[in-house]
């Protein structure tokens, strides 16, 4: 294992390794390699962010889809979806209530749900901006054009989640339907950067038909992409979905990539994402302790959080805005380290 050590020292100081490097880790590591990775990425997390953990909350305004991702419980094919959508004054009201307890940035995420004319999302943030001029918004709205991207960004939109869901083109394929395209994906996110917003990357660990070289093409793809963020979270069946019955992904591998992550781009803002505290009820302290930074808790009305099931079992469905804050200062508190109150844009 001292030689995985190694591999973990050289991608440290290169911040690279080759593919077959990436393979050896991601094949050989134990507990012992873990631990060592997620020692080093705490410390550079802490050395770069102290003890501090930036919060977003996230309004999940549509699951209307016009897509069918495999994996993906709002598929169309769902049927079993109750579909809903948030007017506009609910996704405000939403942003309030968030602003009152301590989040100044707003994650709009939705199914492609083309209901919402990109004029309309426009208008949308907007609006939040006027009302709460000091905080960012962020989209997570799917893949969109050049142009439309454009007048979001015009409209004030700071940041934007894409995740790349797998930079190995075959197995993109074998994740979606023929009719989406991995090439279309990737110009999104180029797009996205271009037009200067805070772009996020990312992936499920443990996806159907994933392999440790998929895992090493994606590693490949985020050192020349260099996202600001990276949404790394284990894939979780959803019963209603043609991989209901596929494995979960690994835990233990998630939070290692999580370490590597920090490790090779220590600037980047690393969620503990939702699906890490769902495969593991500590999951999201877990990953703070193995290099993320950032948490992002729900600001959905409690009515309608159960309808946006990506997968199944998903946590924080039952409560609201400000039981979730509240528990999310506990859990942080309980490792040593504390919410944070500011935008936490991303800065090199
Ligand atoms: N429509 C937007 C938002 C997608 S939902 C978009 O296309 O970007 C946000 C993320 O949830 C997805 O990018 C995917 O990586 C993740 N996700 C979806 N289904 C999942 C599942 N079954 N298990 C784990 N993560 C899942």
């Amino acid at each position: 294992m001292e030689d995985l050590k190694l591999l973990i020292d050289k991608l440290d100081r290169h911040k690279h390794l080759d593919k077959s490097e990436w393979v050896c880790l991601l094949t050989g590591h134990d507990d012992e390699v873990r631990s060592y990775a997620a020692e080093k990425a705490r410390s550079i997390s802490t050395s770069k962010f102290g003890r501090k953990i930036f919060i977003r909350g996230i309004v999940e305004f549509s699951n209307y889809c016009k897509n069918d991702c495999l994996y993906c419980g709002i598929r169309r094919s769902n049927l079993n979806a109750q579909r809903y959508r948030l007017t506009d004054e609910e996704i405000l009201s939403c942003c309030d209530e968030g602003y009152e307890t301590g989040y100044r940035t707003f994650v709009l995420q939705s199914g492609e749900d083309r209901h919402y004319t990109t004029e309309h999302l426009a208008d949308i943030v907007r609006q939040i901006k006027k009302a709460h001029p000091d905080c960012a918004v962020t989209l997570s709205l799917g893949e969109l054009e050049y142009d439309d991207y454009k007048l979001l960004r015009e409209a004030g939109a700071d940041r934007y989640l894409l995740r790349h869901e797998t930079a190995d083109k075959e197995h993109y394929g074998k994740l979606h339907p023929a009719e989406m395209s991995f090439e279309h994906r990737m110009k999104c996110l180029e797009q996205l950067k271009e037009l200067g917003f805070q772009t996020g990357a990312g992936l499920m660990v443990g996806s159907p038909f994933q392999t440790p070289e998929c895992i090493a093409e994606d590693m490949l793809f985020m050192e020349r992409f260099k996202p600001h963020m990276i949404g790394i979270g284990p894939f979780l069946p959803h019963k209603d979905t043609p991989f209901r019955d596929e494995p979960k992904g690994s835990y233990e591998l998630t939070l290692f990539l999580l370490s590597l992550s920090r490790i090779m781009l220590p600037n980047v803002l690393l969620p503990a994402t939702t699906a890490l505290g769902t495969i593991r009820s500590d999951g999201r302290e877990q990953g703070v302790l193995a290099g993320a930074n950032v948490i992002m808790p729900n600001l959905s009305p409690t009515a309608v959080r159960k309808k946006y099931m990506l997968y199944d079992n998903k946590i924080c469905t039952e409560d609201s805005t400000s039981e979730c804050r509240f528990c999310l200062q506990s859990r942080m508190k309980s490792i040593g380290y504390e919410v944070e109150i500011s935008r936490g844009d991303y800065s090199e």
